[in-house]
């Protein structure tokens, strides 16, 4: 099979890089795990921020300044500003294809307040805002003609003689058959890896840092991995997210005495700080909506209520929401330049994967979907420019193929547990607060776990649909993602935003 541009993953970031590769006038065809309206950015709630023009309260300078002090520093300038400055005309390209934007009385789109933003700024669709940009842009591939094919395992890429990326190996999850995918660009867009820390996660199943893993095995830089974003409001039991909105909204944050004990709109790091510091005390921790009454939750927040009363239990028109702080959002990812080529020719990437430099050490609610769509764009562009000038090329036969290595494994441990093991000692060792003693302790134990993996291979041992080999190559993907994060974490002595090391530790 071949294409001028393949795209792997079919979230927000990989959608748009294929809509604007196939209006640059290349061949691009999309690959993914699951199926593509089911990709992690329909889970997005809370909005996109843009400034735009009709702002009067607001400016583009705002929004730069905001962003910046967020990333604690670790952002690039030029990055930022180039982002803030399209985001304007991102909002407009995403109304222009039909996103169903929430709107004032006055017709104009809605803008809410985030943590951590000056003044209103993030356009929203209700609390669907993500859902709605996915499934817009589904339908515009559609109308395009753009070949998205699913349940597609992203396994390897594929190199010439002299490096170049000129391909990739897949598992047809359908079939079991392994094909090449030549290509003269590859663009990986396959989302982040909170899923490592398991059911202490917003994320979905499918952000296991495949593309990560797998740039990073054939050579790919990798950047400022230890950044994990907490999400102040997961659902206590369930993990599940509670939108920034709802305290964009004007909801509280209340201990167990009923006292709210900090600003509940600062930025994310600090904020789960503060309520993991209410949990240390031995309080228990609650989002409080209810003063908003139930009409304006009904209009503005459905789905929050929808999630509580579902995954908790729980009606945040009458009661108080349970909450703890879980990872949401990845912030380290493939090195990538201001044209989103990674450092391996031929390879491109964007969305929560790549890591332009955006973000820095804590990401501004509200600033990934912005991501996504602007150097989603980028990415789309630079990788069909590069491709018409290159013609294909003929990969290396791939001796180690991990599929051949893994079907030889033995099945005498069970990686699921080991995952949940995992999952549990990183959310406790490479949480929201983190000692050098505790990073020591899980590196030790996951280099005994990938000395185990060759006894913890698949049980099923059917060709066809075997969901236990994309789960056992997804669980190889997450400890090496996991290494690399607990890596970082050691490296980086000094405190920096979302990565907080306990000063006695230091
Ligand atoms: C609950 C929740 C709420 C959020 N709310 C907001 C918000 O309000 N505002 C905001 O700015 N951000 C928000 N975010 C963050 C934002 O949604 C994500 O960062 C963003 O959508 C990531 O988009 P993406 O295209 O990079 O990845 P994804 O949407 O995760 O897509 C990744 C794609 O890659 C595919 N893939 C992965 N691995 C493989 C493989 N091995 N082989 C083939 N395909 C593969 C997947 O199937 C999928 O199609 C939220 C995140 C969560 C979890």
């Amino acid at each position: 099979m071949k294409t001028d541009v393949l795209i792997i993953g079919a979230g927000g970031a990989g959608l748009v890089a294929a809509l604007h590769a196939k209006e640059a006038g290349v061949d691009v065809k999309v690959l993914t795990k699951e199926y593509p309206t089911r990709s992690q950015t329909c889970m997005a709630q809370g909005g996109m921020n843009a400034v735009l023009p009709n702002s009067e309260a607001d400016s583009i300078e705002a929004h730069i300044a905001n962003t910046l002090k967020s990333a604690h520093g670790e952002a690039d300038e030029e990055a930022v500003r180039f982002m803030c400055g399209e985001a304007p005309n991102a909002v407009a390209w995403l109304d222009s294809i039909g996103v169903c934007f929430s709107r004032t009385e006055e017709g104009v789109i809605a803008q809410r307040a985030l943590g951590g933003a000056s003044a209103p700024r993030a356009c929203y669709a209700q609390d669907y805002t993500g859902l709605k940009i996915l499934h817009t842009l589904y339908d515009k591939c559609l109308k395009e003609a753009i070949s998205i094919e699913s349940e597609k395992i992203f396994l390897s890429l594929l190199k010439d003689t002299h490096g170049t990326v000129c391909g990739a190996e897949i598992l047809d999850l359908k079939s079991g058959e392994v094909e090449h995918y030549l290509a003269k660009a590859v663009i990986v867009a396959t989302g982040g890896y909170s899923r490592i820390y398991d059911a202490n996660s917003t994320n979905s199943t499918a952000s296991t840092g495949d593309g990560i893993a797998i740039a990073s095995r054939a050579g790919a830089k990798l950047i400022d991995m230890e950044f994990v974003q907490f999400h102040p409001t997961g659902l206590k039991n369930s993990s599940i997210l509670i939108s920034e909105s709802a305290r964009g909204e004007g909801g509280y944050l209340l201990n167990s005495k009923g006292e709210r004990f900090t600003d509940e709109l600062q930025p994310r790091d600090a904020l789960s700080r503060a309520i993991d510091a209410e949990i240390q005390k031995g309080e228990d921790v609650f989002l409080d909506i209810r003063h908003l009454g139930e009409e304006f939750i009904d209009k503005a927040l459905p789905q929050e209520r929808k999630l509580a009363k579902l995954y908790e239990n729980v009606d945040p028109v009458h009661e108080l929401l349970p909450i703890r702080p879980v990872a949401h959002y990845t912030m380290g990812g493939i090195v990538v330049d201001h044209t989103s080529q990674t450092t391996l020719e031929g390879l491109f990437a964007c969305g929560e994967c790549a890591n332009h430099r955006v973000h820095g050490a804590n990401r501004l609610g509200g600033n990934s979907l912005l991501e996504i769509i602007v150097f989603g764009k980028e990415a789309g562009l630079h990788a069909a420019k590069y491709a018409q000038a290159q013609s294909f090329r003929t990969p290396i036969e791939n001796e180690q193929s991990l599929l051949r290595v893994i079907d030889a494994y033995t099945n005498e441990l069970d990686f699921y547990a080991k995952h949940q093991e995992l999952g549990d000692l990183l959310y406790e060792k490479l949480g929201i607060v983190r000692t050098q003693c505790g990073l020591e302790e899980l590196q030790t134990f996951i280099s005994q776990t990938f000395e185990a993996l060759p006894r913890m291979g698949v049980s099923d041992t059917a060709k066809a649909y075997n969901t236990n080999r994309k789960e056992f190559l997804e669980f190889i993907n997450m400890l090496e993602v996991s290494r690399a994060v607990v890596d970082g974490a050691l490296q980086r002595k000094q405190s920096c935003g979302a990565h907080y090391m306990r000063e006695e530790d230091v």
